[in-house]
């Protein structure tokens, strides 16, 4: 594919507003894209060059950015950083300067994707002495093949800031548009979504014959719809336990929805984590679940374990690979009783001779660049580990979570730094509240409840597992995870810091948006106001993010990207959210938020969902009335 068409394509995306236009686009630039090159074009989508558990970074700073710019153009580096610091974007600064370029090029070829993805890879992997002018030439070789509007975007993706809001939900909807032929085609498929239509209008007895054209034009629009969400549904099951979706894409291409059975849960691909749900007591926990395991909630870091013979492979919550950060962790895994095997586990650092668990604080340090060996000596971390996923070309995701554990005891053996959760299994309600003190007076943050039966169900919030948190006992019964999605300049003596509050959001996963539930101007120190700003700034928007739903408009608009925790009074009804605002019915909002801390372990489409926000809604509803 040549590069033009791409460039094309994110200038189409770039201009519209809404997710739906930008989802057709995409479809659109799929369908043209072949087998060979589709992963490529994925990962190009989202600004990177492999999926995000690889942790590929390309890495460039802007200085060699204007250089290369200014070598392509035949300007002098000051003068592209003159613009650059008038325009504030580089990619709109090369674009221009290629329009005016002063010097035509001996070796310009029109440039295809394949191209630019072996340069930018190379720009990624190069180190060491002289590759900085490397980086630069292979940048500039680019550029002196490029349009203006190639250029525009040559620049961002290296300097990491495409920007396109392109969320993994919204790719997944366009391969599903791309489908519906190859569903529409599959019988069995067709024959299970007839017949949930059917079920739908029981009732209406020999319906299909009296249908006129105009109904029946509209019944073959619901069961393509319902076609496209089947497709849809099908892709995010395997995407749930195979975080690639270059690699789902380039499967897609060549074998159809058919070729998705054939991937496999494999150790060294990270998984989407399975997410607990909330209730607000012991009682109602236990006449969810009856007899359940009750285990105690440590405040540290979910890791997932892969091992693979020798090789180990640590994931973060948000797919990361965070090996590097773990050593003592690693070290442990070498001697569990398995080769291969997919665990997880919350770490966290833990005193054995005082038996006393050391707070966040304390852990979260290991979240760093240097002196890990020192850390990992000073504050070993252990692994308490609650789940099995996978073991010696085993997936074991449909077992009973209790025989799951089983197999996990035996597998970790006498471990030091690996040990199972503290757990009971109870049917008293009683029993529970008590284990549930005992967890919070050993500075615990509560418990996890979880159905003994229940499959481990990756990347979906379900009842198969219920937490009760200390923090239950306030109003609201829990913190939520807001995404920020703007921001105001301040007023009095916040204008000194650049930021005075933010607009908030929940996430959508029906619509794969973001909309407003607060705007938060309390629980920020000045040092925070000073990182926000900093932090934001980088990721300004001109204009409102195509995936961003809200009807109050920030002093800035900035791209979803990070999530922070906050505590607020409750949850009411407003005419001016969008979170939860349908026809006839009002949004929800936050009441006396307060933000209480970045969450850099959540990406945006992590934070908590507009779904759970009505859920807590009724709940706290059902409360105050004593219902
Ligand atoms: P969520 O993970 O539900 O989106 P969150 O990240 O804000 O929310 P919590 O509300 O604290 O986390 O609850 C779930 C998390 O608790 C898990 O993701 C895991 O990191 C942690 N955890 C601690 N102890 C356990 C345990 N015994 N079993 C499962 N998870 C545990």
């Amino acid at each position: 594919m040549k590069f033009k068409v791409l460039a094309e394509s994110f200038d189409r995306v770039e201009k519209v507003s809404k997710r739906l236009e930008m989802t057709d686009f995409l479809a659109e630039l799929f369908e043209k894209s072949n087998a060979d090159e589709i992963a490529r074009v994925i990962y190009l989508c989202q600004g990177q060059l492999a999926p995000p558990y690889k942790d590929v970074e390309i890495g460039m700073g802007e200085n060699y950015a204007e250089e290369a710019i200014a070598k392509a153009a035949g300007y002098t580096k000051a003068e592209v950083e003159k613009e650059f610091k008038k325009r504030g974007d580089l990619g709109l600064v090369a674009e221009e300067f290629l329009k005016k370029k002063k010097q035509q090029s001996l070796f310009s070829a029109e440039l295809t994707v394949e191209k630019v993805f072996k340069n930018l890879m190379k720009i990624a992997t190069t180190e060491g002495s002289g590759s900085q002018q490397l980086k630069i030439k292979l940048l500039a070789e680019l550029l002196n093949s490029a349009s203006p509007v190639e250029a525009r975007y040559l620049i961002r993706i290296p300097l990491g800031s495409l920007r396109l809001g392109i969320g993994d939900p919204t790719i997944m909807d366009a391969f599903a548009i791309n489908l519906l032929a190859e569903a529409q085609k599959d019988k069995e498929l067709v024959k299970t979504v007839e017949k949930k239509l059917k079920g739908k209008k029981s009732g209406e007895k020999n319906a299909e014959k009296k249908l006129n054209e105009k109904r029946k034009k509209k019944r073959t629009e619901e069961l393509d719809k319902k076609l496209r969400l089947a497709v849809r549904e099908k892709i995010e099951d395997k995407y749930n336990v195979h975080s690639d979706l270059g690699d789902l894409a380039e499967t897609l291409k060549r074998n159809g929805i058919k070729g998705l059975e054939k991937i496999k849960i494999e150790p060294g691909i990270p998984l989407r984590p399975t997410l607990a749900e909330r209730l607000p007591t012991a009682e109602e926990i236990i006449k969810k679940l009856g007899k359940c395991a009750v285990e105690a909630k440590y405040d540290g870091f979910r890791l997932a374990i892969h091992k693979n013979e020798t090789k180990v492979t640590i994931f973060s919550r948000r797919q990361e690979d965070v090996t590097e950060m773990f050593p003592e962790i690693v070290k442990a895994v070498k001697d569990i009783k398995a080769n291969e095997a997919i665990f997880e586990g919350e770490a966290l650092a833990f005193n054995e001779e005082t038996q006393e668990y050391c707070p966040f604080q304390i852990t979260i340090q290991r979240k760093r660049k240097y002196d890990i060996d020192k850390m990992a000596k000073e504050f070993p971390l252990t692994l308490f580990s609650f789940d099995l996923l996978y073991a010696n070309g085993k997936n074991l995701m449909g077992l009973p979570f209790k025989k799951r554990r089983e197999r996990l005891g035996k597998i970790i053996g006498k471990n030091k730094t690996i040990i199972l959760t503290d757990a009971i299994v109870t049917d008293s309600a009683k029993e529970l509240e008590e284990y549930f003190d005992k967890s919070v007076g050993k500075g615990l943050e509560g418990i996890i409840a979880k159905d003994l039966n229940a499959k481990y169900i990756a990347g979906a919030r379900k009842f198969s597992w219920i937490k009760l948190k200390r923090s239950y006992k306030g109003e609201l019964g829990d913190t939520i995870d807001t995404v920020i999605v703007g921001f105001f300049k301040g007023k009095g003596k916040r204008t000194q810091f650049g930021l005075g509050g933010l607009l908030t959001a929940v996430y959508d996963k029906k619509s794969d948006s973001f909309k407003s539930i607060a705007k938060i101007g309390t629980g920020m120190s000045e040092e925070m106001l000073e990182n926000l700003c900093k932090i934001l700034s980088k990721i300004k928007s001109e204009k409102k993010p195509a995936r961003v739903e809200s009807e109050i408009k920030p002093d800035i608009w900035v791209e979803p990207k990070y999530v922070i925790e906050v505590n607020a009074d409750e949850i009411t009804k407003s005419p001016i959210h969008t979170a939860g605002k349908a026809k006839g019915k009002e949004g929800l909002a936050l009441r006396f938020p307060r933000m209480i801390k970045l969450r850099q372990d959540k990406k945006p489409e992590q934070a908590t969902t507009v779904k759970e926000i009505e859920q807590m809604f009724k709940k706290q509803r059902h409360v105050s009335t004593g219902a």
